[in-house]
């Protein structure tokens, strides 16, 4: 199921498209799942840029008359979903400015762990900056930088800033997409005719019809242009890290990212977990929809039979009014109910990928004890949640991870079901294929690629109010 925490990001870019602004929208709406609090398309036409960002669903921000004002034949695009107090648009994407080279506008995946550092010695040098996100410091890099072309400019930049970044630039000349050389989030190549495309995910090249052509390499630079495509490798190359829990939770299963497809390995995770955590149960419930794929894999070894005893409402918007007392557990059940029919009398398999805090868990045992539930076997298709995320996946701080302060049982008993087993690490490895380990655990085990300062703040940006 989707909590109410997060900064996750979705980027796209389409460069030598009749039709950018489309199916730059388009583009977008596939990757909705990435980030659904703000969304913005900025395009080039005629040597200017323009540019419409705005707070909400890609679908309610792009009106046609709002698409018509983005013309060209190349663009780029972003969606944030963000809970912090930074939400606000100033902070919606892509970044667009207008210094001594021209414009310029990008959009980020990813999060710095140096930017406050950097960003402090950006302000004491006299840099004023316009929003609090981390993608800004790379633009005041840019902007400072002497190199002659722009994607020298980049280099130079990138090469002071530390983290996960995929990142994709539009100027009047020209795109660029660029993606760490941990390669910690997706970043794939796409073509149509002459038109190239880049995308977080793969799905996203579904819908338009593009063709799939490769995935960005870690440490890449690809300059795309009336020449057409250059690949460049500038940086220093780093051990591959990629974010273990893009398979896990946040990618799509019809996507293709590092090496495989997503539904594949999430089953083969489920299967894992089966092996690893048999149930004395019935049926194998899956909560939707985030625990569909590994449900699945769950069944088939288990032989089970997979129920859709949990069904979820679709349709609720961000917005809604919670009564206050008359109706209880009201969050909740706006989502997510359950099939009494199924679930009565029945010793049930519940299958998700990863407990965070445990609220949502909590919730569903209450409710599907209440329908009648005889035993409840909570089964987690990733291991134990122990640390937090420096990458781009913004998880609550450490504190309130329950799984860094409280036993398996503990939880188990917190959440009020009869057992409680996740998959082990190496069972996530074995799954995953990571016999080079090239996969970044560190939300399991606190073992993070990247060093960085140990205090908080340190690494990052606190909205401009509270400084
Ligand atoms: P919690 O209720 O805090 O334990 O959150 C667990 C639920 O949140 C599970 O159903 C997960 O699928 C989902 N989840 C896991 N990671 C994230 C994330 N980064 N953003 C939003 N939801 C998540």
């Amino acid at each position: 199921m989707n909590g109410e925490w997060g900064k996750h990001c979705g980027l796209f870019g389409v460069y030598g498209h009749p039709e950018a602004a489309n199916v730059t929208y388009l583009g977008l709406y596939a990757l909705q799942h990435r980030g659904q609090e703000s969304a913005g398309i900025v395009s080039c036409h005629t040597q200017a840029l323009h540019s419409y960002r705005n707070m909400g669903l890609v679908s309610e921000i792009f009106t046609r008359d709002v698409l018509r004002g983005l013309p060209g034949k190349s663009a780029i695009g972003h969606v944030r979903y963000s809970t912090t107090g930074t939400s606000d648009v100033k902070n919606a994407q892509p970044f667009m400015v207008h210094y001594a080279r021209g414009g310029l506008a990008v959009a980020h995946n990813g999060n710095l762990t140096n930017a406050y550092l950097l960003r402090n010695e950006l302000e004491e040098r006299g840099s004023i900056f316009q929003s609090t996100m981390d993608t800004e410091i790379i633009v005041h890099l840019i902007a400072l930088s002497n190199e002659r072309d722009l994607a020298g400019r980049i280099v130079r930049a990138l090469k002071q800033v530390e983290g996960a970044y995929c990142l994709v630039f539009l100027s009047e000349e020209e795109l660029i997409a660029v993606r760490d050389p941990h390669g910690f989030r997706p970043l794939v190549l796409g073509r149509q005719k002459n038109a190239y495309f880049v995308a977080s995910e793969t799905c996203a090249f579904d819908l338009i019809g593009a063709e799939f052509e490769r995935e960005i390499e870690p440490g890449e630079m690809v300059v795309i242009n009336e020449g057409g495509l250059t690949s460049l490798f500038p940086f220093a190359p780093a051990k591959p890290s990629h974010c273990v829990f893009e398979f896990i939770y946040f990618a799509r299963p019809d996507s293709f990212i590092f090496g495989q497809n997503v539904y594949g390995v999430r089953r083969k995770l489920g299967a894992q977990l089966a092996r690893e955590q048999p149930a004395e149960a019935d049926i194998v419930v899956p909560t939707p929809d985030s625990g569909f794929s590994a449900a699945i894999g769950y069944g088939h070894e288990a032989k089970m039979p997979i129920e859709l005893g949990l069904i979820r409402n679709h349709y609720v918007g961000r917005t809604f009014i919670e009564p206050r007392q008359s109706i209880r557990h009201f969050g909740v059940k706006i989502k997510l109910n359950p099939v009494k029919e199924i679930i009565k009398g029945k010793g049930v398999a519940v299958i998700d990928d990863s407990i965070v805090r445990a609220t949502t868990s909590r919730k569903i045992m209450k409710m599907i004890r209440r329908v009648g539930a005889e035993r409840i076997h909570v089964r987690i298709s990733s291991p134990p949640i122990t640390h937090p995320c420096f990458f781009g996946i913004d998880t609550p701080v450490k504190s309130e991870l329950i799984a860094s302060s409280h036993t398996i049982e503990e939880i188990n008993r917190y959440i009020t079901s009869d057992t409680l087993g996740y998959l082990s690490l190496e069972g996530l490895k074995r799954c995953v294929g990571d016999a080079n380990s090239s996969f970044c655990y560190g939300c399991f085990t606190g073992g993070y690629p990247i060093k960085f300062p140990s205090r908080m703040e340190e690494f990052q940006l606190r909205p401009c109010e509270e400084r």
